[in-house]
């Protein structure tokens, strides 16, 4: 079988991505977010939310007036129950 780099591995270069160390909080919950590895799998997402089961991008939480006011979905679900 032929070793085949995937296709899309070029757009992932393309993501800001924070340097080891960087802190942030989650803008729903205001907790301290988990960092993660720069992989494919993450989508471009550095961030997570270990309360929200949230990711978020570097661009995203730039934008912080985009989550005022809201809930993240996770904590939407779990009012609901
Ligand atoms: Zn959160």
């Amino acid at each position: 079988m032929k070793n085949q780099k995937p296709t899309y591995d070029f757009l992932y270069d393309n993501y800001a991505w924070p340097e080891p160390g960087t802190e942030r909080n989650c803008p729903f919950s205001g907790i301290p977010l988990q960092l993660n590895e720069k992989r494919p799998g993450y989508n471009g997402k550095p961030w997570t939310c270990p309360q929200c089961i949230w990711y978020f991008s570097e661009e995203e939480l730039e934008d912080v007036d985009a989550f005022k006011g809201k809930d993240c979905p996770h904590t939407l679900e779990q009012k609901a129950q």
